[in-house]
């Protein structure tokens, strides 16, 4: 299994977080191999048979996972005790402090987002595409972390995990547009006629809106779309792929 762990939470020990990639699990084409969702079209025991490997590969209990049934909204689930891998809730951005209570977001092509508060020891998973991007999804995950748990702006790590890049995200005038008028023109990217997002762009400039440092932001560099033999990509692959995902989990803190 080939997966991608955080430079920049690398220093701390009472977290783990990590993307997938397409190798290392057991699904064919055009899933192959290590798709997560079951929602895809994929054979669902193979989909578990690849969530039972990577929960062994990064040594949590599979059934304790939080996963989501994701609709491009900006709606977030602060997790509950209740919740686990087969109560999957309707959202986009998971919170918890929680300990062994992996959280996960995936995705073919929007950005896998995973945050860490080592100070109030708290964790978030998010999904922002464009859709959720433009809807905020990013900075109201982080005032919900504020809230709930007391996390600092400045406090807070935040990855974004492999997506695709402006190379290769064509969109319409229309979309342009409202970019434009949100204030995200530096995220377009015009080449003759064509015009193309860089959803990360936006992300970028909502975190240095809140006054996050660039210190405190990875960002993976390789566009998934450019990548597609090492992720799903859901415009490299024509709309039939799988899915990658972020997943973070906090350990109990040394006693
Ligand atoms: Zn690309």
């Amino acid at each position: 299994m080939t997966l991608l762990s955080s430079n920049l939470l690398s220093q701390y020990l009472q977290v783990s977080a990590h993307f997938t990639t397409r190798h290392g699990g057991v699904s064919s084409s055009p899933y192959g191999t290590l798709n997560l969702a079951f929602h895809v079209g994929d054979n669902p025991q193979n989909v578990l048979e690849n969530h039972r490997i990577l929960a062994d590969r990064l040594g949590y209990n599979p059934v304790n996972l939080v996963h989501m049934r994701q609709i491009h909204s900006n709606k977030i689930t602060i997790v509950n005790s209740t919740m686990n891998f087969n109560t999957p809730p309707q959202c986009d951005a998971l919170i918890t402090n929680f300990i062994d209570t992996p959280l996960m977001v995936m995705s073919a092509d929007c950005t896998p987002i995973l945050l860490y508060d080592p100070t109030k020891h708290a964790i978030g998973a998010v999904h922002a595409g464009r859709e959720g991007a433009l809807k905020g999804i990013l900075p109201k995950t982080i005032e919900a972390m504020k809230q709930n748990y007391g996390t600092a702006v400045s406090d807070i790590q935040i990855i974004l995990g492999p997506a695709i890049h402006g190379c290769c995200y064509e969109i319409n005038e229309n979309i342009a547009h409202e970019v434009k008028e949100k204030g995200y023109e530096e995220a377009l990217i015009r080449v003759k006629e064509k015009v193309s997002l860089d959803v990360n762009t936006i992300l970028h400039i909502q975190l240095k809106a809140l006054g996050i440092s660039l210190e405190q932001i990875e960002t993976m560099d390789e566009c998934t779309s450019c990548h597609c033999h090492d992720y799903f990509s859901y415009r490299a692959d024509a709309q039939h792929t799988g899915r990658i995902a972020g997943v973070i989990v906090l350990r109990p803190l040394p006693s």
